[in-house]
């Protein structure tokens, strides 16, 4: 690492220190009208008398605040309870929305300096260590990557992977406690929506500029492969306008928040009840966003899947691709090769498909007939299921935080299942394929070691086979690390893919054995 390098991380690192540490600035302060601001009436009026001796104090963490606050609305739960009134019980989470609204002090009243002192730093520190790659001459350097501990499940990735993880967790379960945080991008949020920054706000801050951060390094690191810039550009822009300001925007314009790219499944409640309500009731806009959802998954992904195979979305259009590309591109070598990984791969991400499916049908059995239930089974049930395990554990805590342990497309390989669907697409009906000149391949593994998707492109190469696997993404990665050009992104007549090779294929073998099958082709 030269000194330009050392300077950047080192200046990432002080901005890293001061956002962890801007957790324990200011002071919380509970007041009567902090209550009635953000309690519902007649939650105002239950809780009022047990938190009056909160009222006024002054607590130094959130933590001592939010233990307060729990063990209160845990009594009062529990009282309803001995009374058998459960139909009075508090399950509104008011632990964020009171924490932030409690909060005063310097997080509060000097939110911009500290924004530029921490996440500001960082992201300066973070582009002086990657534009220093500039320095070297383009092409591919790999090199010591299985030496250093970040990039081989050595001590620091495993600290990265807990970082992230922990990080996950509270974002999605206990935001109270980095409240403090969502101050320093109050004044971003109130420019685009109008609106204080909630969690997901601050979240879907920090997830832009991951992507747009580690963009810059994917564009230095690949500046001499084309296709590599336009998909990277292609992932930055998607989730800069259409994941973050456009939706922010529309949220201004008090239309719902809507992402026009993403989609069914994998933006599972689609057609869940508030969501549809919110739509049809959001005038021809709001009509045009639910025939959109809809035409993306039925029509769209059919036909460019048809056309370009699974990259058109996920290595061009969608986040959780952007981010894997971007933000885990150093940890695309650690995903599993063995027959084995390929097998759970398959039974685990076609099981959340259908998973997927039966609790959409549930959903909207719910939704047109009023019942919750079908026989012992409901509805709402299946949804909070799936909410958990799936939309929370799976795709982010353990979709992004094991990157630095299984590799940077856990979730897209095991668990979304909208890259199932796409899969079964690509697999069965699409001109898309990676060809290989078998004969100029000279078995290095490259390949497969870079390939994030765990398949082992080398065995498909060395057979002159085209590598037509529903998993494969399309990242082009395998070929651009392939120091012989034996691998090669192509769009054809879906009958002239070679799926078996009759043989060992060498040299011009594989030419003739594209060219006879494409004959045939055209002749059916
Ligand atoms: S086979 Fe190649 S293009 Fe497909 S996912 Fe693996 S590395 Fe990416
Ligand atoms: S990277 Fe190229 S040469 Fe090396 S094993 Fe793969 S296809 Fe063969």
């Amino acid at each position: 690492m030269n000194i330009i390098q050392k300077t950047g991380l080192g200046l990432f690192l002080i901005g890293f220190l001061v956002w962890i540490a801007t957790l324990t600035m200011g002071k919380f302060t509970l007041t009567d009208q902090v209550l009635k601001d953000n309690l519902k009436p007649n939650h105002y009026e239950q809780l009022r008398p047990s938190l009056a001796p909160m009222l006024n104090k002054t607590y130094a963490t959130p933590f001592g605040f939010n233990d307060d606050l729990a063990n209160t609305i845990d009594q009062v739960n529990r009282g309803y309870k001995i009374q058998n009134q459960m139909d009075k019980a508090i399950n509104d989470s008011y632990a964020f929305a009171l924490t932030k609204a409690a909060s005063h002090g310097i997080i509060r009243e000097a939110n911009v300096p500290l924004f530029w002192a921490s996440i500001g730093l960082a992201i300066v520190g973070a582009l002086i260590n990657i534009l220093a790659g500039l320095r070297k001459l383009p092409g591919i350097k790999n090199d010591h990557i299985y030496h250093n501990s970040t990039t081989s499940r050595g001590w620091l990735g495993i600290i990265i992977g807990t970082f992230l993880i922990v990080f996950y967790v509270i974002i999605y379960f206990f935001p109270q406690y980095i409240a403090n945080w969502t101050f320093l991008v109050d004044p971003l949020s109130r420019a685009l929506s109008g609106t204080p920054a909630s969690q997901w706000f601050l979240y879907g801050t920090l997830y832009t500029l991951a992507i747009l951060v580690m963009g810059i390094r994917m564009l230095i690191k690949y500046r001499h492969n084309r296709y590599q810039q336009v998909r990277t550009v292609s992932v930055m822009f998607f989730q800069l306008s259409f994941a973050f300001i456009i939706a922010e925007i529309l949220i201004a314009l008090s239309l719902p928040y809507y992402d026009f790219k993403n989609m069914w499944p994998l933006d599972y409640d689609f057609f869940f009840e508030w969501h549809l309500d919110s739509l049809t009731s959001s005038g021809r806009l709001g009509m045009f966003m639910l025939v959109w959802g809809i035409a993306l998954f039925t029509i769209g992904v059919p036909l460019f899947t048809y056309l370009y195979g699974k990259r058109w979305y996920c290595s061009w259009v969608c986040g959780c691709g952007g981010l894997a590309e971007t933000l885990g591109d150093p940890y695309r070598q650690l995903s599993d090769k063995s027959l084995k990984a390929w097998q759970v791969e398959r039974y685990m991400v076609h099981g959340v498909l259908v998973f997927v499916v039966v609790m959409t049908a549930l959903v909207l059995y719910t939704y047109f007939t009023g019942q919750s239930n079908i026989g012992p089974i409901s509805s709402y049930s299946v949804r909070s299921i799936y909410g958990f395990w799936i939309g929370a554990l799976f795709s982010g805590v353990v979709g992004v935080g094991f990157y630095p342990l299984m590799g940077n497309r856990v979730w897209c390989r095991y668990g979304c299942p909208l890259a199932a669907y796409i899969g079964i697409v690509q697999r069965f009906k699409s001109r898309f394929r990676i060809t290989t000149n078998g004969g100029q391949c000279i078995s290095c593994g490259n390949c497969s070691t870079y390939c994030e998707m765990g398949i082992d492109v080398r065995w498909y190469a060395q057979r002159g086979q085209d590598v037509v696997r529903a998993s494969c993404v399309g990242c082009g990665i395998c070929s651009a690390v392939c120091p012989r050009g034996v691998l090669n992104l192509e769009n054809a007549a879906p009958g002239s893919r070679v799926l078996i090779a009759p043989e060992v294929l060498t040299g011009n073998d594989m030419l003739r054995e594209n060219h006879k099958a494409r004959m045939t082709d055209t002749q059916n």
